[in-house]
């Protein structure tokens, strides 16, 4: 299989599995934790339709597991294993292209590449990116970090900077939610204070939505490494070589006056933009662009629609006191599960199930060696934290043996 981005879309064609070969695959479209997770899923339930990923990639990437591929802690190969890899034993197929659009009337997909897919059932997961959009500037000046190449970006400026010794120049960070917390952590370890990091939210506090013990576990590992934390404070603008802020009101020499922060490099981890492929017809959305779901996760309005991940904008149940789930990775693994038995209820015409997510805990990476959790009536913070933590998420790779994978507790859907 030609796997390089010049090469034409490439179908890894499922050779096991399904009875009703004569139907259209369950085309899943995105192969991040919705996506994939989803298609291994289906592919191990008796019966199944063919299943065919569509996802431009050449590599699952473990998101959770970045920020120590970026310390060196990990290697790509542990983290990015290769969707060809991946899906060729169970038996998925992999068409190698973006999703260009989406007809839900024709039941077809299109492909950046110019093919046309049809599809029995369709399960959209492509995700979410950073919000650079909000702030002039961002897009153009700002790191981000989700891919392989954003390490790569990312590694060179961190080393440049270690290598100038200058002590103040600065690097700041956008968004003090888990990854801002967790990148300011890493960066400081690895900069052996060659720089001044600043982590900069517009927020009242840090990890809003954490738990209470990971939040003064994070504060004081950002105190430790004297990480600069400035709360309430709004970038206003990016430039190449500085920030433009407005601070709190009734900070010094503020009155409302904007504070420009020279900065050697800036990365934005701040806000999700969601970018499904278009639909036609158009398929309902919150403000923020999440396509709007029913809690079996079927687009509303759709039959044989469904949407996982990020992507997925679920009502708030009655059930859940903290509303709808959040965006993350542990939220993917579990509706992927549902998601799969619902698809086949769909096509069988049986009623399908609501999701419920079970919030399991929380880990976070704190530094080199370092890290917070709780969840399952435990907390645990420093060198055994990071420990269980590398061990939950590594046991939860694809492609591991099961004995190995069912020590991930943590992640597992319920
Ligand atoms: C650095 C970082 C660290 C994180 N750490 C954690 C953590 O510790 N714990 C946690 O629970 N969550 C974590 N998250 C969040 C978690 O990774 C996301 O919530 C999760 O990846 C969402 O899964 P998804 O399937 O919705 O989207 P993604 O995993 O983002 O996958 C979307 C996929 O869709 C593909 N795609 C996009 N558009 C198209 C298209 N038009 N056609 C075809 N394919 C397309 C993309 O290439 C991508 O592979 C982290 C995120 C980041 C960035």
């Amino acid at each position: 299989m030609q796997a390089g981005d010049a090469s034409p879309p490439t179908v890894v064609a499922s050779e096991r599995g399904g009875t009703a070969r004569s139907i259209p695959p369950v085309v899943i479209v995105g192969g991040g934790f919705g996506g994939l997770y989803t298609a291994l899923a289906l592919a191990s339930l008796a019966g199944h339709p063919p299943v065919l990923l569509i996802e431009p990639q050449e590599r699952f990437l473990f998101l959770p597991l970045l920020y120590e591929l970026l310390s060196g802690e990990l290697r790509a190969w542990e983290i990015a294993p290769r969707y060809d890899a991946l899906l060729a034993g169970p038996g998925v197929g992999w068409l190698r292209d973006r999703v260009h659009s989406v007809n839900t009337e024709t039941r077809r997909v299109r492909t950046a590449a110019g093919r046309e897919v049809s599809y029995s059932a369709l399960v959209l997961a492509t995700g979410s990116t950073e919000n650079t959009a909000v702030v002039p500037g961002a897009s153009r000046h700002a790191l981000t970090f989700r891919s392989l190449a954003d390490v790569a970006r990312l590694g060179e400026v961190v080393r440049e900077l270690g290598r100038r010794e200058r002590p103040l120049q600065r690097l700041a960070i956008v968004g003090a939610g888990p990854a801002g917390v967790e990148l300011a952590c890493k960066v400081a370890d690895l900069l052996q204070g060659a720089c001044v990091v600043e982590l900069i939210e517009q927020g009242e506090q840090i990890l809003p939505r954490s738990r209470a013990f990971n939040r003064e576990q994070a504060l004081s590992a950002l105190r430790r490494r004297d990480v600069r934390l400035r709360l309430r404070t709004r970038v206003e603008a990016v430039e190449a070589d500085r920030l433009t802020l407005l601070p709190p009101e009734g900070a010094p020499g503020s009155a409302s006056t904007t504070e420009v922060l020279p900065v050697r490099a800036v990365i934005w981890t701040a806000g999700l933009r969601f970018q499904p492929p278009p639909l036609i017809p158009p398929a309902p959305a919150d403000t923020s662009g999440r396509l709007r779901c029913h809690p079996d996760l079927r687009l509303e309005g759709q039959k044989d629609v469904f949407v996982v991940g990020d992507l997925a904008a679920l009502p708030a149940t009655g059930t859940d006191p903290t509303g709808p789930p959040p965006a993350n990775a542990q939220v993917a693994f579990q509706q992927a599960a549902v998601a799969a038995r619902n698809v086949m209820r769909a096509l069988a015409g049986e009623p399908l199930e609501p999701f419920v997510w079970q919030d399991l805990g929380e880990m976070l990476s704190l530094g080199k060696g370092e890290a917070t959790l709780t969840g399952g009536g435990l907390t645990l913070a420093g060198a055994p934290a990071f420990a269980l933590r590398r061990l939950a998420y590594l046991a939860r790779l694809p492609g591991l043996p099961q004995q190995l994978r069912g020590a991930a507790g943590w992640l597992a859907e319920p």
